[in-house]
């Protein structure tokens, strides 16, 4: 219906954005499935479950109704009037993700492969999570569902994320703590899949991002593509056209790519996701995959990742847990080397900035990868015309970040981040 009447730019058919991931995950050269024989047959089993899932009505249905009475879908679309004079240039918009259920857009994905898991009759799920959002999201969901939840995480996030450990406990979740590498994020999702493989006759795995082997990027970022449905539905409503500029953060890619999906054909719509750019961009200190990375292949993807001329993988650093990864999702590489879709990066003190601005000015604290969107849609809304538009997806609330914003304030050396 909107299409007929706003698909501005359909006549580019040279490419159809249905036709990724083709049969063997790929975007292009990107994505794919590179993981050993013992997981490559849940994969598979996965895939045909998803394909299925997807063509049923009853399937969609079910998902439709969970994501309005227990996630709290749709999300307002909000204009940030008094923000957008301050700044003194294009109308921002937000699509207030944050507003879900647990906090962000990762719901969205939890719910979708929790119904997918009931499905096909697993009564056991397993999860990793890093900050510990895509673990609260699923704990949540299982406890919903009466299954037995089991989350992977590095005993160091344990440690930082203490509170989200006991909230996912909360919810009648098992945290397993993970003690090898950096005992971090990526540790734990080699954990997982070590699990997955040992009990995937009962288990389903609920990958977090648009990341890792096929079917999981394009799954799970159509479970995300509701948000950018609803941003098309509710601009035509309320500007009666679409905005300038959309933007969102990526860690893995998932917010952004949901956000971004339904606009990839509407030509005049431009597109940004904004990486962390951390302290600097040296080695080893930052997650700006486009800036220092190259191609390679972990965790059963081929994308670009950051590495060294060995191929191991460097350290990352970001002040948001959630953009802190060392690759990003396959599709987002796609887009890149097409031209759809441009990436910025966004470094710890002007997040922070962000960060305080929109709590000062909107009474809407964001979560701080969300907040890296946001600095540099301020930066676009400043070069912006008073008549343009830009929408920002505000992917999570930043109530989990308080503590942490408090205790940078206090160090020194980050000059944006003073006492309001
Ligand atoms: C996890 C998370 C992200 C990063 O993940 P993507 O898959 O890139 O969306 C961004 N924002 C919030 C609030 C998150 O919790």
């Amino acid at each position: 219906m909107i299409k007929d009447t706003l698909v501005t730019s359909a006549t580019n058919s040279s490419f159809d954005r249905f036709s990724l991931p083709d049969k063997s995950g790929r975007f292009g050269p990107y994505g794919g499935s590179f993981v050993p024989e013992t997981l490559s047959h849940p994969l598979r089993e996965l895939n045909d479950a998803y394909l299925q899932a997807k063509k049923d009505p009853e399937f969609q249905k079910e998902l439709d109704q969970m994501l309005r009475n227990f996630a709290g879908r749709p999300t307002e679309l909000y204009y940030a009037e008094r923000l957008s004079n301050r700044l003194g240039g294009a109308k921002i918009y937000l699509k207030r993700e944050d507003l879900l259920h647990t906090g962000a857009h990762k719901i969205n994905n939890a719910l979708g492969q929790a119904l997918l898991a009931k499905r096909m009759g697993k009564k056991r799920i397993i999860a990793e999570t890093g900050a510990g959002q895509h673990g609260i999201a699923t704990a949540s969901v299982c406890a919903r569902f009466g299954f037995d939840c089991v989350i992977y995480m590095g005993a160091e996030d344990m440690r930082r994320q203490a509170l989200n450990v006991f909230r996912m406990r909360l919810s009648g979740a098992e945290v397993r703590g993970v003690e090898a590498g950096s005992k971090t994020l990526k540790e734990a999702i080699n954990e997982a899949m070590r699990d997955w493989v040992t009990n995937v006759r009962n288990t389903h795995y609920i990958l977090g991002s648009a990341l890792g082997a096929h079917p999981y990027p394009g799954m799970v970022r159509d479970f995300h593509r509701v948000i950018g449905e609803e941003t098309k539905r509710q601009f035509v409503k309320m500007e009666g056209r679409l905005p300038d500029e959309m933007i969102a953060c990526v860690g893995g890619g998932s917010n952004a790519i949901g956000f971004f999906f339904d606009f990839l054909e509407e030509e005049d719509v431009r597109l940004i996701g904004v990486e962390a750019g951390g302290r600097s961009l040296d080695e080893g200190e930052h997650a700006a995959r486009f800036e220092g990375g190259k191609l390679g292949i972990l965790q059963g993807c081929k994308t670009w990742i950051l590495q060294n001329p060995d191929g191991q993988i460097n350290p990352t650093h970001s002040v948001s847990a959630g953009l802190d990864y060392a690759a990003i999702g396959p599709e987002h590489a796609f887009y890149k080397d097409r031209g759809r879709i441009e990436y910025a990066h966004i470094g710890d003190a002007e997040a922070l900035d962000a960060f305080r601005t929109l709590s000062s000015e909107e009474g809407i604290l964001p979560a701080l990868e969300t907040s890296h969107g946001l600095a540099h849609g301020f930066n676009r809304a400043k070069e912006l015309s008073k008549d343009q538009i830009i929408c920002i997806n505000l992917s999570g609330r930043g109530d989990k970040d308080a503590m942490e914003v408090a205790r940078l304030m206090e160090t020194p050396g980050i000059p944006n981040a003073k006492k309001p």
